[in-house]
């Protein structure tokens, strides 16, 4: 029997998720035993040829196992950063990517000190979260249609201190109050029903609610865009992530919902992933 030290353990996880096809092979094995061992990334280096002992080793094969049959490594591990911060997730909720931190970075860019912010769709609340935490001083509301998610949600603002004001309900009926927000930011699903067979394995895992955005995918984006202008003050902003498909689709319902200027923005991957679109403001001219 070879002894397991976690260098020998992380040569032969990297190579087993290689030829699985998963991402990130040695990222992935790194993380999973980490979890295993309580312990953080770094310290399984400064531990590296220490032999682990039975429980260990048997909770870290089990981990190495469910990874291999696709799922995602954020769940199992329950946790994944997201703008520098780390969350708690769970198959409640969509696991935060990367190219949803532009879309905090363009509500931020609009998003004064003291101001209002709505994120409908808010899932782990890690987009909410990031604003209330950019912004101390400003009200963010923060909504969605599960339960499951907004209980997450909660702890996750309770666990990073930010304040956030979170309603459940179905989009617009779940907000309440006349006072306009400076900005509206929402990341919907949207992918089309018939796309949903074809995502990965891992992807499989998620919510189906939270990806599933009806026969062209803008079902939800449709009704955020219809509600957001009255919603919003003169010159506030709407950010939304969309499918790169729907590069033209988004920007031309903003317009037809009254806003005067609409564009897409492209992920770091070079696809468009988000529409801006910003209000006349009472000084534009007519
Ligand atoms: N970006 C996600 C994906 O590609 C979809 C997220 C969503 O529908 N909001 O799987």
């Amino acid at each position: 029997m070879p002894t397991w030290t976690p260098l020998r353990l992380l040569a032969w996880t990297q190579e087993f998720f290689a030829k699985k096809g998963i991402d990130a092979p040695r990222l992935t094995a790194e993380l999973l035993l980490a979890h295993a061992l309580s312990c953080d990334r770094v310290r399984l280096y400064l531990d590296f040829d220490k032999p682990l002992g039975d429980p260990e080793l048997a909770r870290f094969r089990e981990l190495v196992r469910r990874r291999g049959e696709g799922e995602p490594t954020a769940y199992l591990v329950g946790r994944r950063e997201f703008y520098g911060r780390p969350y708690r997730v769970d198959p409640r909720v969509l696991v935060p990517r990367p190219e949803t931190e532009l879309l905090v970075e363009a509500a931020l860019a609009a998003l004064p000190e003291g101001g209002r912010a709505l994120d409908l769709c808010t899932g782990s609340g890690c987009v909410a979260i990031s604003l209330a935490l950019a912004r101390p001083a400003a009200r963010v509301v923060a909504t969605d249609v599960s339960d499951g998610a907004l209980a997450l949600a909660r702890e996750n603002a309770a666990a990073l201190g930010a304040v956030v004001e979170f309603a459940t309900g179905d989009l617009w009926s779940a907000v309440h109050g006349a006072e306009p927000f400076d900005v509206v930011v929402s990341n919907p699903p949207y992918v089309p029903t018939k796309e949903l067979a074809g995502l990965s394995r891992e992807v499989r895992r998620e919510p189906c609610i939270a990806l599933d955005g009806g026969p062209d995918g803008l079902a939800l984006l449709r009704r955020i865009v219809e509600g957001a202008a009255s919603r919003l003050r003169p010159g506030g902003t709407l950010c939304l992530e969309m499918h790169e498909s729907h590069v033209e689709a988004v920007p031309a319902l903003c317009r037809t919902a009254g806003f005067a200027r609409a564009e897409a923005r492209r992920d770091l991957a070079g696809l468009p992933r988000l529409t801006v679109a910003t209000l006349a403001s009472r000084e534009d001219p007519a």
